[in-house]
C-alpha cells in the first residue's frame, strides 16, 4: 500500500464510542467532538468553525431535496442542520469563505446566501433573511462522522415533491412534501 493511502476504519466499523475523525485532504483532521461542541471544516482545512450542541434547534436536522440543494450540492439532496448563531465561531479561515446570494427561491423569494470555501469550494453554511439567527450548516463538513448517526441524525425530509423516486422514505424520520418551517418550530 502506497504511503498516500489512508488506513481507517469504515463509517460502518470505526468505534461509536468516541469521535471518528478521518484524515481527509491535508489539515482536515485537528477538529474535535465533545459533549458540548464539534466542529465542521472544508475539505481543503483552509475553513474550520465550532458549533456547540446547545444551539441545535428543533426539527433543525433535515434532508433537503428542493432543486436548489441539488444543485447547490451537486447531487441529489442536502443533509442540513440548523445552529443558533451565537454557538457558531470559526476558528480560522472564516477571510477564506466567499459568497454568492440570490433571492430566486424554491420558497420565500427571500434572499439565501451560501458561504463558501474559496480554496476548495466547500459550502459551509447558508443563511437566510427569512430565519436571522440561524444557520444551515451542512452535515457532510462536520469532522466526527459517528455525530450523522446520533446527534445530527436527520429528523426531518423536505420538499420530497422533488426527490428522485429510486430514493425511499427514511424510517423513523417525518417527511413533509414542500418547506418545513423549522424555524418557526424552533420558538426563536
Ligand atoms: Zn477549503
Ligand atoms: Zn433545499
Amino acid at each position: 500500500m502506497s504511503h498516500h493511502a489512508r488506513e481507517e476504519p469504515s463509517v460502518r466499523d470505526a468505534n461509536k464510542s468516541k469521535p471518528y475523525i478521518p484524515a481527509l485532504s491535508k489539515g482536515t483532521d485537528d477538529g474535535f467532538s465533545n459533549e458540548d461542541e464539534a466542529t465542521a471544516t472544508c475539505f481543503c482545512g483552509a475553513v474550520q468553525l465550532v458549533f456547540g450542541f446547545k444551539g441545535l434547534i428543533p426539527e433543525g436536522n433535515f434532508l433537503c431535496h428542493c432543486t436548489d440543494c441539488h444543485k447547490i450540492h451537486s447531487s441529489m439532496f442536502a443533509t442540513n442542520f440548523c445552529c443558533m448563531d451565537k454557538y457558531v465561531r470559526y476558528t480560522r479561515g472564516r477571510e477564506n469563505l466567499t459568497e454568492f446570494s440570490t433571492t430566486k427561491t424554491p420558497v420565500s423569494g427571500k434572499a439565501m446566501v451560501n458561504h463558501f470555501c474559496k480554496t476548495c469550494g466547500t459550502l459551509m453554511n447558508r443563511t437566510g433573511e427569512g430565519f436571522p439567527g440561524i444557520n444551515v450548516l451542512r452535515v457532510g463538513t462536520v469532522d466526527d462522522f459517528n455525530l450523522m448517526e446520533t446527534k445530527l441524525k436527520p429528523q426531518v425530509q423536505q420538499f420530497t415533491k422533488d426527490r428522485v423516486s429510486w430514493l425511499e422514505d427514511v424510517p423513523g424520520v417525518k417527511k413533509v412534501e414542500g418547506f418545513h418551517y423549522w424555524h418557526k418550530v424552533s420558538n426563536l
